[in-house]
């Protein structure tokens, strides 16, 4: 599902985020990215949803070399085969769930009233059948991570990117969003987790340890 290969990222500015990094993940597995505050773990996030390139080595996501891609066709992999939670959840002020949701299916040319019908299965598939009116401001935090998840996995995508998921959130919801993406994992999906929380971390079946821009274990 994903290969890096000898990747290094160096930033504007001259920041070597990462160095020579070589990875393989397999399709059906959860791995947890982990490492202290800038060691590289968002970059590598972000490589490896075809968000940026890297300056050195190759990215292969789903069989495709994202160097070799047209920025349609990188936009058609972002859009269909991978997923995305950040820890600051990202929904639209203003919104209901459900259309937070269901905008999740733009990039499907699905009609709207499809798209409404698949974001409440997706919600009451991560607990949220009872909320699809509330806006974000009406959510616990723990819900509006829910609704995120809900919009990343509405696609169906074969690959879920969570960056710090659980950050912003409680121990009991953290606890509760790591759950949901563990039933994610056994229900299929492909899961990369960044954290650089010890205990998420342990909860995780393969773990990837982050040093200055390189893997140590
Ligand atoms: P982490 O997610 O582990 O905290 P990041 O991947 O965000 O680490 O950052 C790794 C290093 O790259 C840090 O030194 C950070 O300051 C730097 N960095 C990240 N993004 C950029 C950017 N867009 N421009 C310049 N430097 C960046
Ligand atoms: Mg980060």
């Amino acid at each position: 599902m994903i290969t890096l290969d000898g990747v290094g990222k160096t930033y504007p500015g001259g920041v070597h985020a990462l160095r020579d990094v070589s990875l393989t993940v397999d399709a059906g597995e959860m791995v947890g990215i982990v490492g202290p505050s800038g060691s590289g773990k968002s970059t590598m996030l972000h490589l490896i949803g075809a968000l940026d390139l890297p300056t050195t080595g190759t990215v292969t996501i789903a069989g495709q070399e994202l160097s070799r891609l047209s920025d349609r066709r990188l936009s058609a992999l972002r859009g269909r085969t991978v997923g995305f939670v950040f820890q600051q959840f990202h929904l639209a002020a203003g919104v209901s769930a459900l259309d937070n949701v269901a905008d999740g299916l733009l990039y499907a040319a699905v009609p709207l009233r499809e798209r409404r019908q698949r974001a409440e299965q997706a919600l009451t598939r991560v607990g949220l059948g009872h909320r699809l009116a509330h806006r974000p401001h009406q959510l616990s935090g723990g819900e509006k991570q829910r609704v995120a998840i809900a919009r990343a996995v509405v696609g169906d995508p074969a690959l879920l990117l969570a960056d710090e998921p659980t950050g912003n959130l409680d121990s009991v919801s953290g606890t509760q969003v790591l759950q949901l993406l563990r039933d994610l994992h056994t229900a299929g999906t492909t899961i990369v987790v960044i954290t650089h929380d010890r205990d998420v971390a342990a909860g995780l079946p393969r773990r990837v340890d982050l040093r200055d821009g390189q893997v140590i274990t």
